[in-house]
């Protein structure tokens, strides 16, 4: 991506993309006196907000300055996961031979091609966040930069929109870490990675964070050389680290140079190549490379927002400062998405704007910290979690239960041959109460959801090992875990019940 309301490359199917969410003819709508909700950025949380509210009857003016969509349709979840698929598919070519399925000339990617799928696909998704889609539902869409001139105005690309509430939802964007020579050098981040038409010969990814991990698995699988540096001792280092060490053995098998402990000191361009120093345990290592993504970590986007004029307090860091009823320090004004949330998912984002319009329009009382947010992180195998790990019931002093199983004891990932995966799930020490789990498996983003809905509809690890699973999935893991747990009512002494039960019927 480029300037505001342009993307590279020039083709057909991004010019498609930029006539849906940010046509180049579009018109600023007039502004009404006064709208019930302006919201300021048009990404998921900005969308969620500004089209149910419509749908409620509110008039609603939203405001982008780039494109609509925001990050996860343009530079986010939308094009990496279509990466992800076109790697998941060079990855099952490359194994074949393990199912004795042959494949006599080898694979080959053709880089330009699973990018040009990228931005067919992408284009097509567009339609359903179009600028008209959403005049169509009753919102005045204006185009340009939006900032706040008082306690209850904000500028439009010159217009002056009043508003009786207002939500900010502009974002965040990719944090460049403070490294001697990178800027000089140049790099990639989320926002440029996806205009690529050539594939990097050498990748260095910077960061080994979800998105960090999940570009660089997709990378070295459509053919760059990748190296991974990371500073913490942990790839993912929010996951559970058995979990997470699955994750490495993956990237390892899969050729991927997985530099954990490792910190990189400077950057120096020479020619076309890019020369990495960095410091691992006292020791200096060079990693000559063609390309560097950056992935460490996102930023808020409160500059040039006029925060101080509408009264919003704000910490450059961490965003926009708002109440467990996503108010901030404005009573009128409300904020969803990354530029106020820890967890910087769309999911979370749509999920705030729902509170949002309940709270802001209709008087609602519904607070952030209810909601059950899992999240998954999509390489291979996925990595996905929901509620408490160990450690954060340690801190609060919680005791667990925990319930293993390992997907070599589960039928179907023997025989889809992807025994790689690791079930954890939680409960309170002693009940059957499920509080925090963690996936490891070709699909856990699927199946966490069952567990997901299992703490939200207060339904015990106990009833689920009455809950029938297809035979032979992986989901079944749950079903082998929730077992485990019947099988620890079985007390000693109600063993010796039955036994003498059993014995007396024979
Ligand atoms: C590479 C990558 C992969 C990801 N994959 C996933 C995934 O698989 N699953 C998942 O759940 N999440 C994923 N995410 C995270 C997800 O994209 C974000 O959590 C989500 O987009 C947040 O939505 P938002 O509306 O808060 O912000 P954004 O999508 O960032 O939208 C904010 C909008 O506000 C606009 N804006 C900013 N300032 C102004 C201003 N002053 N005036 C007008 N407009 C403004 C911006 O241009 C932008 O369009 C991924 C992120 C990245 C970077």
């Amino acid at each position: 991506m480029s300037e505001y309301g342009h993307v590279e490359p020039r083709d057909s199917f991004n010019e498609s993309l930029v006539r849906n969410v940010h046509p180049p003819d579009w018109v600023n709508p007039e502004p009404t006196t006064r709208y019930n909700l302006v919201v300021l950025g048009a990404g998921t949380a900005g969308l969620v907000t500004a089209a149910g509210a419509a749908g409620l009857g509110a008039r609603v003016a939203l405001v982008e300055r780039h494109l609509l969509g925001g990050d996860c349709l343009n530079v986010g979840c939308v094009p990496s996961k279509c990466l992800i698929r076109a790697s998941r598919a060079m990855a099952d070519v490359r194994d074949a031979g393990l199912f004795g399925v042959r494949v006599p000339d080898g694979a080959d990617v053709d880089f330009a091609a699973v990018m040009e799928r990228m931005r067919r696909l992408r284009s097509g998704i567009s339609d359903h966040d179009s600028a008209s889609r959403f005049r169509s539902l009753g919102v005045d869409v204006f185009l340009g930069e939006a900032r706040f001139t008082g306690r209850d105005t904000v500028e439009a690309n010159g217009k002056t929109l009043r508003f009786g509430k207002a939500c900010i939802a502009t974002g965040a964007r990719a944090v460049c870490p403070p490294i001697e020579g990178l800027d000089a050098a140049g790099f990639l981040t989320n926002e440029t990675v996806f205009s690529l038409t050539q594939r990097p010969g050498r990748l260095a990814v910077l960061g080994a964070g979800p998105l960090g991990c999940e570009l660089a698995q997709a990378f070295h699988r459509l053919g760059s050389k990748v190296t991974i540096i990371e500073m913490a001792p942990q790839l993912l280092s929010r996951e559970d680290p058995d979990a997470a060490a699955l994750i490495v053995e993956a990237f390892r098998r899969d050729g991927i140079d997985v530099r954990l402990n490792t910190k990189v000191k400077r950057v120096t361009r020479i020619g076309s190549e890019k020369q990495i120093l960095a410091d691992v345990d006292g020791q200096e290592a060079v990693t000559p490379v063609d390309e560097i993504l950056v992935g460490a970590g996102r930023q808020p986007n409160v500059d040039g927002l006029g925060l101080e004029a509408a009264g919003v307090a704000y910490d450059p860091r961490h965003g926009v400062v708002v109440s467990d009823r996503l108010r901030t320090s404005n009573p009128k004004i409300y904020a969803a998405g990354d530029v106020c949330l820890k967890y910087k998912f769309t999911h979370t984002a749509d999920a705030a704007a729902r509170i949002v319009i309940q709270n802001a329009l209709f008087w609602g009382r519904k607070k952030l910290s209810t909601l059950t947010i899992p999240w998954c992180t999509y390489t291979d195998p996925e990595i996905a979690h929901v509620g408490l790990y160990e450690r954060d019931a340690r801190e609060r002093d919680i005791a667990l239960d925990t319930f293993v199983r390992r997907f070599d004891d589960v039928d179907r990932a023997v025989a889809d041959g992807e025994t790689d995966g690791l079930l954890k799930i939680h409960v309170k020490k002693g009940t059957d109460r499920i509080v925090g789990a963690t996936i490891v498996a070709r699909h856990a983003g699927e199946m966490i959801s069952e567990i997901t809905l299992a703490i939200v509809g207060k339904v015990g690890l106990g009833t689920i090992a009455s809950v029938i699973h297809p035979y032979p999935t992986q989901a079944e893991a749950i079903k082998q875990a929730a077992d485990a747990y019947n099988r620890t009512r079985l007390s000693p002494f109600v063993k010796k019940v039955f036994q003498r039960l059993m014995a007396w019927r024979r």
